[in-house]
């Protein structure tokens, strides 16, 4: 059906598929962008975190290694001092070199102290251990030597005298079974670091006899090379090993020159590297930092700790510095976000899949319903729309079917109305051309009998006249008024006619034109001049619109009601008459009110009837067609008349000019 072309496209399938997948794909996206935003936040802060709590774990072990190597190295000392060799020597030596005991002499003592070092040197990696007399004269010394580190009992001849050193003046001062730890430095000989270079830490305690006097001391120079060793191997791999002295100075850095720079005069110090080192050295009590240091391209996390080596002395503290490539974190962390993009691209793809599936599901009896609505309009079927489907669809078709049945049903209706409003206007066409037809008639019967009528009218006008002269002597006086009489109906019969005449006429040929109320009504009281002076009467107006209209009608119309005023007074109330307009929902309403004879409310409708007066004419002249040409021009403008009246007081006449001739 042809209705159906012209309504709008109900849309395809596409649209609706765009329609459920575009907010669920945006909605996915955005979610899962905020979700992985914030993890990955997250997760870089925690990846942070961990390395750097697993760093300072790591500078914890390495720091527990370090100081248990150095009990072990207390342990050793005290350990010789109290081997039975040192305090037969004693013995001895407070007895002229023989010990009362079992006789050994000194050297036999020396000798045994001599295998023990030897042995304890074996066994362990240190570099030296002596016995040094508490005039500060070597008395034993076992040394390590050449390449291999062979085992060598220093010569007498060879002992030195070591009362000036710092460790011997540090150590003599120290109480019974107190340890002296050096600072670590390379081991020298004579003054000389000694090559292949190795790093070395002294560690010494005095040794007093029995009543108390000091003997001398036991000193180990213990290699540090194999606890750095253990340490680095604590680190792993993938980190690098550094440790500094209390001062900052490297003992061990990968960069080989950076180790013990300061024993060969120059700084390479740990504050260089990592910032954060200078709150360890300014501070003591800081024991441990972290962060993050710039390294070339990359960053470094790093945990600092400053750690103690002997309770007894304040200076014996190293750092230790642990560090992380960060970018092995983060290397974790793209793995993780890429397996996560993989994810949900997957996701997103289904999402798509089951989403074009959903919409196609959804959309085809939508399809299916516009197909058959466009094909076959207002006469679809209800077989033809999915109307007993569950669902809103159901609902959707159900309310569809409702409409067209509706539709149908009303353009029915409406073609019935058609074709009777087509039978009607018909008739009235054809009852209008009759109307036509007789207003014409009617018109040229009104002209005609007032024209005509009034010929003969005036011929007896005329025959009255002559004989009123010629036989004015002949006549007596009855016949004069009889005379009389007659002249007075025909004059009035031809008022009578004229007044028929300018009925018919009114509006016949006039055209409409903006015509100013204030000017017509201002002009009628001027013609009323005399009249208004002769009654001593007053005629008030102000503010009259200017309306589309037919000035001689409208003139006509204030005449009539204005003359009607003034000659319809009461006789001791001199004519008062009010002009004025107003405008009601858009319609000009004039009102003419005086304050005259009024009229009966019975007479309200009669008096706008032609030829209609209440009054005889020896009271009123007129001929009682003025109101009826007002209602006559009134209705010519659209328009209605009416008014209200109180006999002996007075009577308003209301008029209205209908809204197209509204100016
Ligand atoms: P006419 O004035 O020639 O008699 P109209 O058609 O003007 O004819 O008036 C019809 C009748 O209505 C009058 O004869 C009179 O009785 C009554 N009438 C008209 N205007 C007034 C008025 N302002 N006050 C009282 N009566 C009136």
């Amino acid at each position: 059906m042809a209705i159906t072309e012209r309504l709008p496209s109900i849309g395809n399938q596409k649209s609706i598929i765009w329609r459920i997948l575009l907010p669920l794909v945006v909605l996915i996206v955005l979610s899962n962008a905020a979700i992985i935003a914030i993890i990955m936040g997250q997760l870089d802060a925690q990846l942070l975190d961990s390395t750097k709590r697993n760093l300072i774990n790591e500078s914890e072990l390495q720091a527990v290694q370090f100081r248990a190597n150095m009990l072990e190295l207390t342990r050793d000392l005290q350990f010789l001092a109290e081997t039975p060799p040192i305090q037969g020597l004693i013995r001895a030596k407070n007895n002229n070199g023989i010990d009362p005991l079992d006789g050994s002499t000194e050297q036999q003592w020396i000798s045994r102290l001599e295998t023990i070092f030897s042995v304890i040197l074996k066994a362990k990696p240190k570099v030296q251990i002596r016995l040094i007399g508490h005039d500060g004269v070597e008395l034993v010394r076992v040394d390590r030597y050449g390449q291999k580190g062979d085992i060598r009992l220093v010569s007498e001849a060879e002992l030195q005298n070591k009362s000036q050193s710092r460790y011997f003046t540090e150590t003599i001062a120290l109480a019974a079974g107190s340890v002296y730890l050096s600072e670590i430095g390379l081991n020298r000989e004579f003054g000389e670091i000694v090559e292949p270079t190795e790093p070395v830490i002294r560690a010494a305690t005095p040794i007093y006899s029995d009543e108390g006097r000091l003997f001398g001391i036991v000193i180990i120079n213990h290699n540090l090379q194999a606890t750095f060793d253990a340490l680095k191997a604590l680190a792993g791999v993938e980190h690098p090993f550094l440790i500094a002295n209390h001062a900052g100075e490297y003992l061990v850095h990968p960069e080989s020159n950076r180790s013990f720079a300061f024993e060969f005069g120059r700084s390479s110090n740990i504050a260089e590297d990592f910032p954060a080192a200078k709150d360890l050295l300014n501070n003591p009590k800081t024991d441990v930092v972290s962060g993050i240091a710039e390294a070339d391209d990359h960053d470094v996390v790093y945990a600092l700790r400053s750690f103690s080596y002997n309770p007894e002395n304040g200076h014996n503290r190293l750092i230790l510095a642990a560090s992380h490539d960060f970018r092995n974190a983060l290397a974790f962390k793209d793995r993780l976000l890429n397996k996560v993009y993989f994810i949900l691209c997957i996701v997103l793809l289904l999402i798509t899949v089951v989403a074009v599936y959903v919409a196609k599901r959804i959309a085809s009896p939508i399809v299916a319903m516009r197909n058959a609505l466009k094909r076959d309009g207002l006469a679809t079927r209800s077989e033809d729309l999915p109307i007993h489907d569950d669902g809103e669809l159901g609902e959707l078709a159900r309310v569809f079917d409702h409409l067209l049945q509706e539709l149908s049903h009303r353009q029915d209706l409406l073609e019935k109305e058609v074709v009777e409003r087509k039978v009607i206007e018909k008739e009235l066409r054809l009852n209008n051309q009759k109307l036509a037809s007789l207003n014409k008639d009617l018109e040229q019967f009104t002209y005609i009998a007032s024209h005509d009528l009034q010929e003969p009218l005036r011929t007896v006008q005329s025959f009255v006249e002559l004989f009123t002269q010629n036989y004015d002597e002949k006549l007596d006086d009855q016949a004069k008024v009889f005379l009389g009489f007659i002249n007075e109906s025909t004059e009035r019969m031809t008022a009578l006619i004229r007044g028929l005449l300018d009925y018919g006429r009114l509006g016949a040929e006039s055209s409409v034109a903006l015509v100013s109320c204030e000017k017509v009504v201002a002009d009628v009281c001027a013609d009323l001049a005399l009249r208004i002076a002769d009654v001593g009467g007053v005629v008030e107006y102000s503010n009259l619109p200017v309306v589309m209209g037919r000035e001689t009608e409208l003139r006509l119309l204030f005449q009539n009601l204005i003359s009607n005023g003034l000659k319809f007074s009461r006789p001791d109330v001199k004519p008062k008459i009010v002009i004025s307009a107003e405008k009601i929902e858009g319609v000009w309403q004039f009102s003419v009110r005086d304050n005259g004879i009024g009229i009966a409310g019975n007479d309200f409708q009669r008096v706008f009837l032609i030829f209609q007066r209440l009054h005889g004419r020896d009271k009123f002249e007129g001929s009682g067609i003025g109101l009826a040409h007002c209602k006559k021009i009134v209705e010519l403008h659209d328009g209605n008349i009416w008014l209200e009246s109180e006999l002996n007081k007075g009577s308003v006449f209301y008029f209205t000019l209908g809204n197209k001739i509204d100016g």
